[in-house]
Parts: C-alpha cells; structure tokens; sequence
C-alpha cells in the first residue's frame, strides 16, 4: 500500500481524527512562513522590537507599520487545494476540528467549519484600555489605505488585532480546546508544520503518547518523523487533495 493509500486507510478507520496545521499550509496562497528566515519579514527588524506586546504598547506606529502589508497579504490570500481537501475531509465527518497555527482565516475560507485557531487570528481587533472587541472589517480598508493606526469607536485607544504577539499567552479557551481533541483524538494528521514552535509542537507527541495515530505531511523533517505511522515529505497542495481523493471524498470545486 502506497503511504496516500495508508494515509486515507488510517482516516476511515478513526472515530476522532483531527488535523494540525502550519505555515507549510498556506505557502502556495502566496502567504510567506513568518518565522522562518529568508522570508524578508525580520530581516529589517527585530521581532521582540517589533511584535511583541510590549513594542506594541508603547509604538503601536511601529507596529502597524511593519504589519500593514502582511496584513495586506493576510487578508487578499485565497485557500489552496490543500485547505480544500481538509474541508472536504470534514464535511465527510472524517476529521472533526483543524488545529492551526496560521492567523490567515483559509480554512474558513475553504469551509472549515471547526477551526482552532492557536495564535489568534485578523477577523477582530480589541480595544487596549477598554477591552471592547470589534470586527475587522470595519476599519480594515481605511487602515491599509492611510498608514494610520486603528483606533477604538468607544474610547479612542489603539486596538490591536486579536493575534498573538510575542509576550501575550495563548487563548487560553482555544489551547483547551486544543488539547481536549489531542486526548480525544486516535488519528492526528499533521499538515505543513515544521513542529517548531511551541507549545503547538508538543500535541503530535502527546496524541502518540495516547496511542493515536500519526500522519505527518510537511517538506521539511520534522522532530516527530519517526515515531509517525505515515511520513511524507511532499507539498501539503500535492498531498492532501489525494488522501481526501483515495478516501472517496473527491474535492468540489471551488467558489
Ligand atoms: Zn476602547
């Protein structure tokens, strides 16, 4: 049996299979891995100058400077056959929550529909004095057009889009929930991560620890690669719409 094949045998056979997803995910939509170098998004600057709360507290200019065009990026990006193929695959009840690391909102895009989101995401921004939340879209268009920073309707404060910056916690309720699919879960298929970056990158080890088991799709080696049941170092686009495929789940088409 080919490791496609294998892939897809092990995704019929679970009662509570989940995806954990990463940067890998979203390269073909044109959006760059952050964190990794050569990318050009810290080569100017020093993260923990830049992107952490307390920059962002005291030269939220800077901030937004910085992150207006990822923002840009982040908000125009498309899903890909790979977000594609994990809608599908939940759709057919053959996996049931998609953790991710990624703030770019493609898996809704492509119809996800439980979606963890562990480092936040752009969809609203909250209030730094007040707290109030508010939606995006509200100001998105007029702050990528002014260089200005978006400010609170309430109280006038800055507000700042609800992903996490270097220095601020994890959502605490979303991590739970993370966790509470990691324990429930007796299949984890790991999607464009490089588990690098914690403490996301300690799920896979901890399903296994449970007797889950593991499928792993990323190009690069990962920590995880020879504890998984099924390792392939390929393009999650190439690699994820033929699981969907070989467990007869064929992708509709988009739009
Ligand atoms: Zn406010």
């Amino acid at each position: 049996m080919n490791p496609i094949e294998q892939a897809a045998g092990l995704l019929e056979g679970a009662r509570h299979a989940v995806a954990l997803t990463g940067a890998g995910m979203s390269t073909r939509s044109g959006i760059p891995d952050f964190r990794s170098p050569g990318s050009g998004i810290w080569e100017q600057v020093d993260p923990l100058e830049v992107a952490s709360i307390f920059a962002f507290r005291r030269r939220p200019e800077t901030f937004f400077d910085w992150f207006r065009p990822m923002a840009r990026q982040l908000l125009t990006a498309q899903p890909n056959p790979a977000h594609l193929a994990l809608a599908q695959l939940e759709a057919a009840g053959l996996i049931q929550a998609v953790i991710t690391q990624n703030i770019d909102g493609l898996h809704q895009k492509a119809g996800s529909r439980r979606v963890l989101e562990v480092h936040g995401h752009l969809r609203e921004a909250t209030c730094i004095r007040c707290y109030r939340m508010f939606a995006t879209e509200l100001f998105a268009q007029a702050f990528l057009a002014d260089g200005g920073v978006p400010h609170c309707p309430d109280c006038g404060n800055v507000l700042k889009p609800n992903v996490i910056l270097y220095g601020e916690q994890l959502p605490a309720v979303v991590m739970w929930e993370a966790q509470r699919h990691t324990q429930q879960c007796d299949v984890m298929l790991v999607a464009g991560s490089s588990l690098e970056v914690v403490p996301v990158c300690d799920l896979p080890r901890l399903a296994r620890q449970r007797g889950a088991r593991l499928i792993l799709v990323n190009l690069e080696p990962t920590y995880m690669d020879d504890q998984a049941d099924v390792t392939l170092h390929a393009d999650v686009t190439d690699v994820l719409p033929q699981i969907a495929q070989a467990c007869g789940t064929p992708l509709a088409e988009h739009g």
